[in-house]
């Protein structure tokens, strides 16, 4: 199977601002930020949407929300962030390897659309 985008990210054959990693997930600035801090944080394992994890993966996507509130925290957001998950292309998944996107830094409308 090819790489995916994020692959290449995490295997340092594609440059990102890296921000954040462990031995389970790393996490970089979004190329194109939607708010003054935009993280994307990355499954070291390719699972590519969040609908293809198994309870196989319970651990690791618990550690993915625990690992994003403190990138957020590192990034500067205090308790004011957002988690994303687009999960599909009609959802607006664009990189079929999960991604948490983490938005801080400003005050957002919810719901968007
Ligand atoms: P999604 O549309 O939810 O799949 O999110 C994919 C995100 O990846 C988008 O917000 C893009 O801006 C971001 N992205 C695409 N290419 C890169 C890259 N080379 N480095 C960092 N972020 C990227």
């Amino acid at each position: 199977m090819a790489k995916t985008l994020f692959e290449k990210i995490i295997a340092r054959e594609i440059p990102a601002s890296i921000v954040y990693e462990d031995d389970q997930c790393v996490a970089f600035k979004d190329i194109s930020p939607a708010a003054p801090v935009h993280v994307l944080l990355v499954p070291r394992k390719p699972i590519p949407r969040l609908c293809d994890a198994t309870a196989e993966d319970q651990a690791l996507l618990g550690h993915l929300m625990l690992t994003a509130g403190k990138v957020a925290e590192q990034q500067g957001c205090g308790e004011a962030f957002r988690l994303a998950v687009n999960n599909g292309a009609e959802a607006g998944q664009s990189v079929f390897h999960l991604h948490l996107h983490i938005i801080g830094g400003g005050q957002f409308a919810w719901p968007s659309r």
